[in-house]
């Protein structure tokens, strides 16, 4: 119905839960975009669902790199891109 949990506001870094799926405006240097929070604290752990690969972000420097929430820790992603 239009509400979309991928909007973002590039002002505020939204609440973050583990599990959420993440989508950075640069893609991995293995091509995937999307990343899953695996830590949460001062910095952002992020793993890289296509390559596993874990990273820790600050907080400040994700907020610049992320572009959307794909998808909330716990909800089923009903919709098709
Ligand atoms: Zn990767």
């Amino acid at each position: 119905m239009g509400l979309s949990v991928g909007w973002y506001n590039p002002n505020v870094l939204p609440e973050l839960d583990l599990g959420d799926i993440l989508r950075l405006r640069k893609p991995h240097p293995c091509g995937g975009y999307e990343w899953r929070v695996v830590r949460l604290g001062a910095d952002i752990g992020l793993e890289c669902l296509s390559c596993g690969r874990r990273v820790l972000l600050e907080r400040r420097v994700l907020k610049n790199r992320m572009k959307t929430i794909v998808r909330k820790a716990g909800e089923i992603d009903a919709s098709n891109e």
